[in-house]
């Protein structure tokens, strides 16, 4: 078995269809290779090797690919003609994580690997310049510390004990930048860096090359395992049996000096989407300095610079002066580079993040994935490569991720709230949306309010926690491709980065701009599009669905087989839904509509009433209420099915728990405030979502059933009247046997009729059921006989089947996850192996008796991509799900189809 995979010199042994083996980097920097791009020479070691190293351990593991990594690295010798530990011609090496999917900073990397007092000499007599030689060796000593020898801050108020004596060293120098350091500064960091880590771990640092390869390459097959690279695993469902694979790669060098550089780069805006190459660089750097935002890096193009400095508000001279594009300053390396990014692009159809080199003149690229992007910049470059024919339909529609929708479904700010705003500064627009909260300077403290804003120099790849639970995340220092703007597109985040203006202090935890002090806890809103920072709280209004959103929708709806519905409980609900694409109603929970204020008293009347008389006497004032809540729904769905479900909670849900209620409830109905107390006990359950519920209540209440059916047809009649044509549906929850329905629809049909008998006129409806309670699944045949169409309610079928309470499992699912004996909360994504066989069988069984027999989904799931994919392969008619949702479930729908 190959467990090394090498790739350099326009060949590969691997290639870009084996991510699974290779990882995500290993596997596109072999296809680079072998389409000609210049890639540094260098191997892959398998993730399998990963989950043998997590089996069999460290020994096993070096046994088993010791002879293959020492020929590969041969191989890299030749290639660069240089040697690993050589004194003279030194060969240098970078080891890098790279999973089957991109996890920016989440595991570790080492570079200039192979470093130690002689080579460096090597180095520095190679390239004629012994600084670069020195700072290569500090910064590989500062890297492995921390990677491999677990050199790291002792706490969060403290920084890394490298950065510290760098720290003190330039205090004491009177400087402020890395490149200000003098040769006989570095030299001495060298020193004092050994030092530290002798005095922390009680080791020497490791001088032998060999020793300093196998120890990075542990640790990257560590770094999986890792705090940061767990959480992100758990965080998007990426299971720990996939392993990293190892890149090991010969270094370029970007901090060779003024003719060397590095940056990163995009073929298209990954925030906006718009299709112009972009990116950012800096001159006489190394790849970590772009990203870790320590120096404000320069724009790749020209016009990228243009509209950086207009926002910086830096004029054009200056700006041509000091902050020069890439294109300006080394026109022949752009030009080679923007030839690449095209390249790529049409290889990979698709856009790219690119990361490239320039050492000494000479271009190398590092890396290409497909791109991170916000969830707008996802529909527009789907739609765009489609109209420029780079890929089908199909392939457009596949290019969208369903959850990632979920962003442009987010409030945006008012404008007219933002004309009046208070901007106390700007940054750059690094991900898009609107976000209101109050500031907290450090991650681990972003759930200190519900809504909260991570104010922050710059993130970190710890930070990954905090910034997922804040609203926005805002920094001074950093550009658009610095870990903050990176992580927060990937999450669909607003992010606002490297707003210089602002002064951070965590020790006091304030935030200074402009003489003006801010304090954790105050309120400020970002706007991630612009880059604004506004003092407050703004105004938000709903998002629309136009542009590339709605074609990328239109597109959904011609590739969807199955419909989708909503479920909505107001004419305002319905309305939104509509205008998401909604193509009906598939429950509307009457319940709902009693607790408004003025209801639940007729509600609750209703309930205490001793006797039938009473009870209908409620009723009666119920009813207007109820019949003008159905027309309103109707006349938002004017012309599409809408179904309407029958009472179903325990009555125990309306009824008064405080005295001062039960004694104005007693007032209002003459009764003594004991009779209230007594009836409020009567109605107690032990298992209330095993109780008096459901069809159980139109059973033991038909006066409670005829009325609601009433209010549905009479207000279906009145539209009718009206000219607007309405089709309800009516189902009957909780059903488990034949009878409770027939019982149930017994009485809807007759009160039906009498009603077309009254207002001599009649309109079509239907009378169907909810299939929620396992034994209703499992005689679906019988039941398909009576019912005119199924619902799944996969909410209780979900609770019934596993025996989890919906309203308790909070207690312990939570804790089942963390430890894996479930992979995810059922009540949100479908258990397709247990309860979906319920849902199967219930439709296949139903179908046997009545083959035309309408299915659907209104349980939470049928919003959930999985799930939603699922109803399509069970062969549901639709699926219903929260207004929301429903552009997701109609993508979905599509995507199954294709
Ligand atoms: C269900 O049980 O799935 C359902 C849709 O009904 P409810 O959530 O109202 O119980
Ligand atoms: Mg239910």
């Amino acid at each position: 078995k190959q467990r090394v995979y090498k790739f350099g010199d326009k060949t590969a042994d691997g290639n870009s269809t084996m991510k699974n083996l290779l990882g995500g980097k290993g596997a596109n920097l072999a296809e680079m290779s072998a389409i000609g791009i210049p890639v540094p020479p260098g191997f892959t070691i398998t993730t399998d090797v990963c989950t043998e190293y997590n089996l069999l351990g460290q020994e096993a593991v070096v046994a088993m690919i010791k002879e293959e990594v020492e020929q590969s690295i041969a191989n890299i010798e030749t290639l660069m003609g240089t040697t690993f530990g050589d004194k003279e011609n030194p060969l240098l090496i970078s080891v890098r994580s790279g999973a089957r999917v991109s996890m920016p900073g989440m595991m570790d990397t080492v570079l200039n690997l192979g470093m130690n007092d002689e080579v460096v000499q090597g180095l520095a007599k190679k390239t004629n310049n012994d600084k670069f030689a020195w700072d290569s060796y500090r910064r590989f000593i500062q890297m492995y510390g921390g990677v491999v020898l677990g050199m790291k801050p002792a706490s969060k108020e403290d920084i890394d004990p490298f950065e510290e004596i760098m720290e003190n060293l330039k205090e004491k120098r009177g400087i402020e930048l890395d490149t200000d350091f003098s040769l006989q500064d570095l030299q001495d960091l060298v020193f004092d860096f050994k030092g530290a880590v002798k005095k922390r771990t009680g080791f020497d640092f490791p001088t032998d090359p060999w020793d300093q390869l196998w120890g990075a390459i542990i640790a990257v097959f560590n770094s999986w395992n890792g705090d940061r690279a767990v959480y992100y695993r758990t965080m998007n469902g990426y299971p720990a049996d996939w392993g990293t694979a190892v890149n090991v790669q010969a270094m370029v060098y970007g901090n060779m000096g003024d003719n060397s550089g590095t940056g990163v780069c995009f073929t298209r805006d990954a925030g906006t989407g718009e299709n112009v190459f972009n990116g950012e660089y800096l001159i006489n750097a190394q790849g970590e300095d772009v990203v870790a935002g320590v120096r404000t890096p320069q724009q790749i193009t020209k016009l990228g610079s243009k509209r950086w400095a207009e926002l910086a508000k830096i004029e054009e001279d200056d700006r041509r002066e000091n902050y020069p594009s890439l294109e300006e300053l080394m026109p022949t390396m752009f030009n080679e580079l923007n030839g690449y990014q095209d390249i790529l692009e049409k290889h990979y159809r698709d856009m790219q993040d690119m990361e490239f080199t320039i050492q000494d003149g000479k271009m190398w690229i590092l890396q290409t994935r497909n791109g991170k992007r916000t969830g707008a910049a996802m529909v527009k470059i789907a739609m765009d490569l489609l109209k420029e024919g780079m890929i089908n339909e199909k392939e457009a529609l596949l290019l969208v991720e369903p959850n990632k929708l979920d962003e442009l479904l987010h409030p945006v700010f008012d404008p007219i709230a933002l004309k009046r705003a208070n901007i106390i500064a700007q940054g750059l627009p690094a991900s898009p949306g609107a976000a209101t909260g109050k500031i907290v300077f450090f991650a681990d403290e972003a759930n200190k309010y519900k809504n909260s804003i991570l104010v922050r120099i710059e993130t970190s790849p710890e930070d990954l926690e905090g910034m997922n639970i804040a609203k926005g995340i805002l920094t001074a220092r950093g550009g658009m491709t610095s870990h903050a703007a990176v992580v927060a597109r990937g999450m669909g985040k607003c992010c606002i980065s490297g707003a210089g203006a602002l002064k951070i202090n965590y020790k006091k935890r304030t935030l200074t701009v402009d003489g003006h002090e801010y304090h954790e806890g105050d309120w400020i809103s970002l706007n991630g599009s612009t880059g604004n920072i506004i003092e407050g709280k703004v105004a938000t209004i709903e998002p629309e669905l136009s542009g590339e959103f709605a074609e990328i929708m239109e597109l959904s709806d011609k590739y969807a087989k199955m419909k989708v519905r909503t479920n909505a409980d107001s004419p305002k609900d319905a309305k939104v839904a509509r205008n998401f694409g909604a193509q009906g109603i598939g429950l509307t929970r009457t319940e709902h509509m009693f607790f408004e204020l003025d209801r639940i008293k007729a509600m609750r009347e209703m309930i205490l009433a001793d006797t039938v008389k009473g009870r209908k006497q409620a009723l009666e004032d119920l009813l207007p209420m109820q019949r003008s809540d159905f027309e309103g729904i109707f006349e938002a769905m004017e012309g599409l099915a809408v179904t309407i479900r029958l009472l179903d909670p325990p009555l125990h849900e309306f009824v008064p728990h405080q005295l001062a209620t039960q004694k104005d409830l007693a007032e209002e109905m003459h009764i003594s405030l004991q009779a209230v107390k007594n009836k409020v006990a009567e109605l107690e359950e032990f298992n209330p979502m095993l109780g008096h519920r459901g069809c159980r209540l139109g059973n033991t209440y038909p006066e409670i059933t005829e009325m609601q059916t009433r209010a549905i047809i009479e207000a279906a009649l009145n539209l009718k009247e009206r000219g607007i044509i309405c089709k309800p549906e009516i189902m009957v929850p909780l059903i488990g046997t034949v009878k409770e329905f027939e019982a149930q629809e017994q009485i809807i049909r007759s009160t039906a009729n009498t009603i077309f008998k009254e207002r001599n006129d009649s309109v079509e409806y239907l009378v169907g059921t909810m299939i929620e309670i396992p034994r209703a699944a499992l005689m679906a045949d019988k039941i398909a006989e009576k019912a005119d169409f199924f619902s799944f309610g996969t909410n209780d079928l979900t609770q019934m089947t596993f025996g989890y309470s919906r309203d308790d499992a909070g207690k312990f699912l939570p804790i089942y996850i963390e430890k894996g004996i479930l992979k995810v909360d059922p009540f949100e994504v479908l258990d397709q192996e247990g309860v979906g066989q319920l849902v199967k069988m219930g439709t296949e069984r139903g179908r046997s008796t009545k083959p035309n027999l309408k299915v659907g989904i209104c349980g939470e799931h049928g919003g959930e991509p999985s799930s939603v994919e699922f109803c399509y392969n069970t062969g549901m008619d639709y699926v219903s799900c929260s207004p929301y949702r429903v552009p997701i479930a109609r993508l979905v729908s599509a995507q199954a189809a294709i």
